[in-house]
Formats: C-alpha cells, sequence, structure tokens
C-alpha cells in the first residue's frame, strides 16, 4: 500500500472549485437488483473523491467508486483497525431486529441480500476469501422470562415474514452439542449468516488498491473554502493542528466512523451527531467443530454473542459501554463476557485465550447509520453505523456510488439522510452542485 502520496496535493489552500466540483454523470445502466439495493455500473468520470476514514464504509466505498472509474483517494493513519478490525462479523439483522426500529431491519435485510454478490465480487477482485458462514444463529434464554422474551422476538420475526423457529432445550443441543444442559429454551433464526470481518478488510484493501485508490496514511481535517468543501489536509494528532498542503477534492465523503464528530474543519452545523459506544471482546482458540453457529444468550442479565470462525477460533463479545473514546481494555469486562460465555457453552473455558480488544462503535441519537448529504456543499456522510457497518457495507457503498452518480437511492436507504437529525432533506445535489 503506497504512503501519502505528496504528488496529489498542493501547496496551501486550493483555488475554490465552485460549481465546477461535481461533473454529472450520464448512462448509468442499472444492472443487478437485490431487494432494494441495485448494483450500477456507469461511464468512468475524471471526479476526485477524497474519504476520510478506512473502515468497511471508506474501503466499500472507495473500492465500489474506484471501480466506476472515479478517482478515489482514502485518508487514514490506520486503514482497517478501527471498528472494523474488532467487529463479530455477524450479519444478523434478524437477531438483533427489534420491535421499535422497522426501518433499520428493512436496511439490514436489504444489505444482507447484497452480501453474497459483494462477498463473491470482493473475493473475485482480491482472491480473499473472506469467510462468509451461512449456519445462521441460535438465540438462548435460560430462565423463563428469557423463554417469554425468545417468544416475543419469535412473533415480531413472524410477524416479519421472517424465518425462525422456536425449539426444546433438547432440540437446541441437538443442533450445537456444546450447549450448557441448563439452556431452558431457544430460537433458531437460519437467516443470519456471519464474514469473517478481518478478513474482509483484508480483501477491501486489496480490492480498492487493484482498483486505483491512492491510500494516505494520515489523519486529516476538511478544508472548506467558501462554504464549500474543497479538499483534505493532514492534522497533527498531538496539536489537532492543519497547516499541511491540501488534497483537493470535488467531493470529500465523511466515513470516519467513531471519529467523525471530532474530525477537524468540520462546521458545526455538518458535525454529524455521532458518539463512540465501546465495545470490548475476546478472541479465543483450539475452537474448531465446538459450536456450527452463532450462539447469542442473556444469563443473569449479561448479554454474550459466541461467533465460531471457520479458522477455529471464537469471538466472544461484546460489552457497550457508553464512556466515549476510551480503547482500554478492562479486567472486570473480560471476566464478564468469559464468564457469561462459559455458562452458555462449558468448553469455552478449556480454549485457548488470543486477544482482547476494545474498540469504539460509531452511535447515533436512534441507531441508525447517517448517509447522504450535509449541510456543506461538495461533503456527503457515511458514518454512525453502530452495531451494524458490516453488515450495512453493500447497501451503503451502493447508496453513496448512487448518490454521487446522480441516481436515486433506494427507498430503504432513505430513511437514514444524514440531515434527519437537523429537519433537512437527502438532496445530493444540494451536496455537490
Ligand atoms: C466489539 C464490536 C463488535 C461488533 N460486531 C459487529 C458485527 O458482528 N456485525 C456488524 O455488522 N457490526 C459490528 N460492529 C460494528 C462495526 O464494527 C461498525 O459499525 C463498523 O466497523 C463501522 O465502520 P466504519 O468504517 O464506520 O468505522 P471504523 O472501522 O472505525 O473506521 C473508521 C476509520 O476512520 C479513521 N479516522 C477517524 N478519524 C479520522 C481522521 N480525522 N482522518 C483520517 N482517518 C480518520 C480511523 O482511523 C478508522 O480507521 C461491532 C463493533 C464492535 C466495537
Amino acid at each position: 500500500m503506497p504512503d501519502d502520496n505528496p504528488a496529489s496535493t498542493t501547496d496551501g489552500l486550493p483555488t475554490p472549485l465552485g460549481p465546477v466540483g461535481h461533473r454529472s454523470r450520464t448512462g448509468a445502466h442499472p444492472e443487478r437488483v437485490a431487494a432494494g439495493v441495485t448494483m450500477v455500473t456507469s461511464e468512468r468520470t475524471d471526479l476526485r473523491v477524497a474519504i476520510i476514514g478506512g473502515g468497511v464504509i471508506g474501503l466499500s466505498i472507495a473500492w465500489t467508486l474506484a471501480q466506476d472509474g472515479y478517482a478515489v483517494e482514502i485518508h487514514d493513519d490506520q486503514p482497517g483497525l478501527g471498528a472494523s478490525y474488532a467487529a463479530a462479523g455477524m450479519l444478523a439483522p434478524i437477531s438483533e431486529a427489534s420491535y421499535q426500529e422497522p426501518e433499520l431491519l428493512a436496511l439490514g435485510l436489504a444489505s444482507l441480500q447484497a452480501w453474497p454478490e459483494f462477498a463473491a465480487r470482493l473475493t473475485q477482485a482480491s482472491g480473499v476469501d473472506v469467510g462468509l458462514r451461512a449456519e445462521g444463529s441460535l438465540l438462548v434464554g435460560f430462565d423463563t422470562d428469557d423463554a417469554v422474551g425468545l417468544a416475543r422476538t419469535a412473533d415480531m420475526l413472524a410477524h416479519h415474514g421472517l424465518e425462525q423457529r422456536m425449539l426444546s432445550s433438547r432440540e437446541a443441543r441437538t443442533l450445537e452439542p456444546a450447549l450448557s444442559p441448563r439452556a431452558r429454551s431457544a430460537l433458531h433464526v437460519p437467516g443470519d449468516p456471519s464474514v469473517d470481518n478481518r478478513w474482509v478488510m483484508h480483501a477491501l484493501l486489496v480490492a480498492a488498491e487493484r482498483a486505483g485508490v491512492q491510500f494516505h496514511r494520515q489523519r486529516v481535517g476538511l478544508v472548506t473554502v467558501d462554504g464549500r468543501s474543497v479538499g483534505v489536509r493532514r492534522v497533527d494528532v498531538e496539536s489537532n493542528s492543519t497547516s499541511a498542503p491540501v488534497h483537493e477534492a470535488d467531493l470529500v465523503i465523511l466515513a470516519a466512523g467513531a471519529g467523525s464528530a471530532q474530525v477537524p474543519g468540520l462546521r458545526d452545523d455538518a458535525r454529524p451527531p455521532v458518539r463512540a459506544v465501546k465495545g470490548q471482546s475476546v478472541r479465543l482458540g483450539g475452537a474448531a467443530g465446538l459450536l456450527g453457529r452463532t450462539v447469542r444468550a442473556t444469563v443473569h442479565g449479561e448479554r454474550v454473542y459466541l461467533v465460531p470462525r471457520s479458522n477455529g477460533e471464537l469471538i466472544v463479545g461484546a460489552t457497550s459501554e457508553e464512556v466515549g473514546e476510551d480503547l482500554t481494555v478492562t479486567a472486570g469486562a473480560v471476566h464478564q463476557l468469559l464468564r457469561t460465555a462459559i455458562e452458555v457453552v462449558p468448553e469455552v473455558a478449556e480454549l485457548e485465550l488470543v486477544e482482547t480488544l476494545a474498540r469504539s462503535r460509531p452511535g447515533t441519537p436512534d441507531n441508525g447509520p447517517l448517509i447522504g448529504s450535509s449541510p456543506l456543499p461538495g461533503l456527503l456522510v457515511a458514518t454512525g453505523h453502530f452495531r451494524g457497518g458490516i453488515l450495512l457495507a453493500p447497501a451503503t457503498s451502493d447508496a453513496i456510488h448512487r448518490l454521487v452518480s446522480d441516481l436515486p437511492v433506494p427507498g430503504v436507504v432513505e430513511p437514514f439522510a444524514s440531515q434527519r437529525f437537523s429537519g433537512s432533506g437527502h438532496d445530493v445535489t444540494e451536496a455537490i452542485a
């Protein structure tokens, strides 16, 4: 991966790009349709796009745009090592569905449906198998209250026409023999697969670079001239000051995950309402064959999930802590995760402790992502994916590609307009005209 590439910078402030910033696209051809997410290809363009943040969202967007001929730069001092590195890789809109969030469920289902093709294209482009596993999830209950909760979840999923089945304790143990005999009830959700998110990140880095994306290993701030975003430039991490040359761009995409609200140079009204929600998790080794699918459970009020990987590892996660940006792994969190996991699957106690990790999820006021225009012309936003950034990467990259290409976004994305908290709409032409 190339280091910072000064060839694309200019000294000092750039000339304001004004309306020339966005060169209108013609000749787009809708190609494949999957539950409201349509993959499109169109003619090549010389539009220069700078993306702030090289997590799963920034990289998916970069790869998608670069395949279509856009000149894309990613700016990130540690691409691939944010929340996307720590995720468990569950593609779980069904297991995580809530009565209160039907629109998020619809977006998650659309993105889930796009995942197999996204994974296949990614593997073809990178040569990396992303570990897509289709075995689904088992939600397990340990007491009467859990059984009632699972029955309610089953009703809600049935209401949405989603496949699920309540299992007795015996049926659950037939499906997953390593499950504790103390498990009282279970709900089988066959539709929620998983991927190995680290392989996804590796594949995206390779595919993006092969598609011509330029990587600049630097932390950046936004540069604006006359109330319009015109590019980015390196910020000094210690002082948060920016005096470096500007990387000019016709369009900047803010995809800095939990750090999105802190990006220097953002006008207050363009600052996305994103907060850091800390998640700690544990990676265990030697678990080959222990579980066939993701197991989720609540034990004495403590929630846990166990996600098996094809390489014999098991991910145990995760805490959800409203403590702001803090990447400290705490003994208490690791203790609680392992204690709960061992109650669900006793053999977890025998596994090798490979890694403990803490990262920040990008949370939003309504748990939904922010996808679309900002009040600042020349700036698009793709952030706030909270618990579902891996799941939502195909839908998000497709939506941003469409917005950049002057194509309508699928209806399932519209509720997640990035300006919904400031009462504005989804009009990208306002952002890039
Ligand atoms: C423990 C845990 C488990 C999870 N499990 C799942 C799961 O099973 N399934 C799922 O779908 N989701 C899961 N998630 C959520 C998922 O990880 C996130 O939603 C997703 O990674 C967000 O992607 P992102 O690209 O927005 O952010 P990130 O991956 O955090 O990337 C943001 C990038 O922006 C960069 N950046 C920040 N500021 C700047 C700046 N000023 N200049 C340049 N670069 C900058 C950072 O260095 C970082 O690389 C989990 C999260 C956690 C923490």
